[in-house]
Parts: structure tokens; sequence; C-alpha cells
């Protein structure tokens, strides 16, 4: 397997877990093994479109690592996605949840497609046929696929029922982000969201950022960034720019965002807002701002427009959303990046929440879930900040040492086997 280039995302994510390592003397044998995957899995998943044409669209499932039990991570229908992409997220996956303390590995997959232009009927048909190819390695005490880009509660419906269908036994452990009905969780959706919202309030505690009319910029406003733009507004930030794929829209004087929201839900984009100025999202990025929140794909921030970026504090809703070149320029700016395995690990630890109220078939309450949420979510940040402090090294640094340390250690309990 190549290792997706220099630039690619998976180069990106071996480079970061050499240097954390290096930084923590691990050793050689348990460093090589950590490089791999465990697992990855091709398949053809072959749809009838409905224009009566064939079409072979390529899906992936790579499970990272299961030294600590099953692999969980998201499931993502999109252009972009290939093995090296996959891999690098699945990797990014184990690490976030060793730092969250969540008792599973790493996974990703997805299908190569351009979902926007497929009809749900097309999407289901898809949808049925990848869970049949990858159906012997996922399962509930196995891997338990999640919601990422492209993908929501209804393709987590289709999987669940292919899954059961073909096991003959209804499971809901088999993917998290269900609809509620099907034994999803109260709160799921909007997790990853609420996340980054707890975890930007812990951190302007830190650094001494008044959190009222902070000014807020968000890239992205699918799941992750348009929840966690509905919460800062409802705390009195004043959310000055969103896009999303189609581009942006500016206000000074802040968005009224539960009003994009539903827009957004109506016509399928914000671009049809009237009540500020259209951006694209190279400008929205260089806008001056307190919060900078990164919401929708990877490698948004390079060399190339970091040195431009005019705010305070990063904080990371989607994952590999900058550079490490990106990173260097804002270390010596002074901006703190609130990295993406801490600021966006709210969706899996209430994936974890629901898995857990799947198994047990007993239900929690909305409060009991967000509160739980934000302990975990502020704990991690005080632990990640800690030793950030000690090591004199940057959060992200900090975040991907407690994580990999962690998997180390699980590993040299474990062994070798045979
Ligand atoms: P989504 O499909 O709900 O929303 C994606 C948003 O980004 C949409 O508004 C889309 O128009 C926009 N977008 C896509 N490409 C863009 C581009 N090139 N420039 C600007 N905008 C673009 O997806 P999501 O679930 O909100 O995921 C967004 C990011 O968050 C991804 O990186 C994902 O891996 C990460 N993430 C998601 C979850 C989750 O629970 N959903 C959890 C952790 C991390």
């Amino acid at each position: 397997m190549g290792n997706g280039g220099h630039h690619g995302m998976l180069g990106v994510a071996l480079a970061q877990l050499d240097a954390v390592v290096e930084r923590l003397m691990l050793d050689p044998g348990i460093h090589k093994r950590l490089r791999q995957p465990q697992r990855s899995l091709i398949v053809s998943v072959p749809t009838l479109m409905e224009d009566g044409r064939l079409e072979v669209f390529t899906g992936y499932r790579v499970q990272h690592d299961l030294t600590m039990g099953p692999t969980k991570g998201g499931i993502r229908y999109h252009p972009g996605v290939n093995l090296g992409e996959m891999t690098a997220l699945a990797m990014l996956m184990t690490w976030k949840c060793a730092l969250m303390g969540l008792p599973y590995g790493g996974a990703k997959g997805g299908v190569c497609c351009d979902a926007t232009r497929m009809s749900p009927v097309e999407l289901e048909r898809m949808t049925r046929r990848f869970t049949s190819e990858i159906i012997g390695i996922i399962g509930p005490d196995r891997d338990i696929p999640a919601p990422d880009m492209y993908t929501n509660e209804q393709v987590m419906a289709w999987m669940m029922d292919t899954y059961s269908m073909q096991r003959g036994i209804t499971t809901p452990g088999v993917v998290t982000g269900k609809p509620l009905l099907l034994g999803g969780s109260l709160g799921r959706r909007e997790a990853t969201g609420r996340g980054v919202y707890y975890i930007l309030k812990a951190a302007a505690k830190e650094y001494g950022l008044p959190f009222k009319r902070a000014k807020v910029v968000v890239q992205g406003f699918g799941n992750v960034g348009s929840v966690a733009a509905r919460l800062l507004h409802e705390d009195d930030c004043s959310v000055v720019a969103v896009s999303d794929h189609a581009g942006g829209i500016y206000n000074p004087k802040g968005l009224d965002i539960p009003r994009l929201v539903v827009e957004c839900a109506d016509e399928g984009s914000i671009s049809h807002h009237r009540d500020g100025d259209r951006i694209t999202n190279r400008e929205l990025l260089e806008l001056e701002c307190d919060v900078l929140i990164p919401a929708a794909t990877e490698g948004q921030i390079t060399e190339k427009n970091a040195d431009r970026v005019r705010a305070r504090i990063v904080a990371e809703g989607a994952n590999g959303p900058t550079t490490p070149e990106a990173d260097k320029i804002f270390a010596a700016k002074g901006v703190a990046v609130l990295p993406d395995i801490l600021a966006n690990a709210g969706g899996v630890t209430v994936s974890y929440f629901e898995w857990v109220q799947d198994l047990q078939q007993y239900f929690w309450h909305e409060y009991e879930i967000n509160e739980r949420l934000s302990e975990v979510m502020t704990a991690a940040f005080q632990r990640v900040l800690a030793l950030s402090r000690k090591e004199q090294v940057d959060l992200r640094t900090a975040a991907l040492m407690l994580g990999v340390s962690r998997v180390a250690e699980a590993k040299k309990l474990r062994g070798l086997y045979p």
C-alpha cells in the first residue's frame, strides 16, 4: 500500500505519528504496527441507476486498530474517497478514541461517488450493496459505522436494516447515528457540533476570550458546522460568516443562524440567503474573527493561506482541515488550534453512548447525554492543555501524545500473537 505521497492525508497522518513516537520514545516494533492498519477491505458496489444504467462504485472499509475493542468510524460518500484517505481517517479515529478513553479502535469507510447527484433510490441501493459487501467485518462487537460527510440517519437506517435482514436478528448496535425510533440516541445528531461548542467554551475561558459577542466564522454548514453555529449564536456569540460547498455569506453585524438552518433544510444550500454579502470559501477563511471553525473537509488551511488567517482560536470541526505547515505558521503567530481529535470528538463520544444504550436496551434522557458529553469533553481538554504546558508543545501534539501512548501501552500489555 502506498503512503499517499507527501501531500496526501495519509502522509500527514504518518508524519504526525512518527513525530509523536519519537517524542514518546516508543518501541520500534510497536511503532511499525501503529503505522499500518490492521485490515483494509476494498469492494465493488454495483448499483442500478434510475435511468437504467449500471454503475460500479468502489467502496472501502479500513480498520486501523482493534487492540482495545471493536473499531468505530464514519462512512463517507464523496468523489475524493480513496484508500489513502480512508486509512488516514481511520488512524485519526484510533487516536481520538484513545484520547477520549473510549473502548474502541479507529475505522473509516466510504464509497467514491457524488452523492449530491444521486437520487434517494440510488443512494439506498448503493448503501445496501455496500453494506452487504462489508458485512463480514462489521457488527456490534467488530466494527460500528456512523455518519460522516454526505451520509446521515437514513443511510444508517439502511445499513442497520441490511445487516439485520442478513443476520436474521434486529441489530441496532451495528451502527450509530441512527434514527431515534431504531435505537438511535437523543443528542447524537447534534453531538459533534455540541462538542465543538463545549471545547470552545473551555478554551475561551482558558485564553481569556470573552464569549459574549465573540466573532465566529464557520466553514461548512452541514451537521457539524450548523450545530456549532447555532449553539454559539444561542450563547450570544456573533456568527458573522458561514459557508457550504457553493460559497459563503458574510454579515459583520452577525447572521440570523436559526433562519439559515431553516433555509438550508428547505433549499439544500445557504446560497439563497439575502441578509449578507456573498463571499468565497477562500475569503471566508481570511476574515477577521475571534474563532474560526473549519467544519467542511480536510486540507483547507495550508502554507498558502495560514498567514492570512486572522482568528485567535481555530476549532477543528472537520477532520484534518489544517496541514502541518499551517500548524507551524499558527504556532509562530500565536493562534491556538483546538485539534480535530479533541474538538470534534463529541460525535464519537455520543456514538459510544448510543452503542451502550443499544447493548443494554436502556435509553437515557437528553440532559444526561449532554451532561456526560460536557464532562468528557471538558476533562479531555484539561488533560490536553496540561500536557501541552508540561511538554511545551502545541495542543495537537499533546492530544496525539495522549492518544498514541494509550494505544501503544495497550499493545504492549497484550503482547504479540502468536
Ligand atoms: P455534512 O455532509 O453534514 O456537511 C458538510 C458541509 O461542508 C456541507 O455544508 C457542504 O456543503 C460543505 N462542504 C463540502 N465540501 C466543501 C468545500 N470544499 N468547501 C466548503 N464547504 C464544503 O458533513 P459533516 O458530518 O458535518 O462533516 C463535516 C466534517 O466534520 C468532515 O470533515 C467530517 O469528517 C467531520 N466530522 C463529522 C462528524 C459527524 O458526527 N458528522 C464527527 C467528527 C468529524
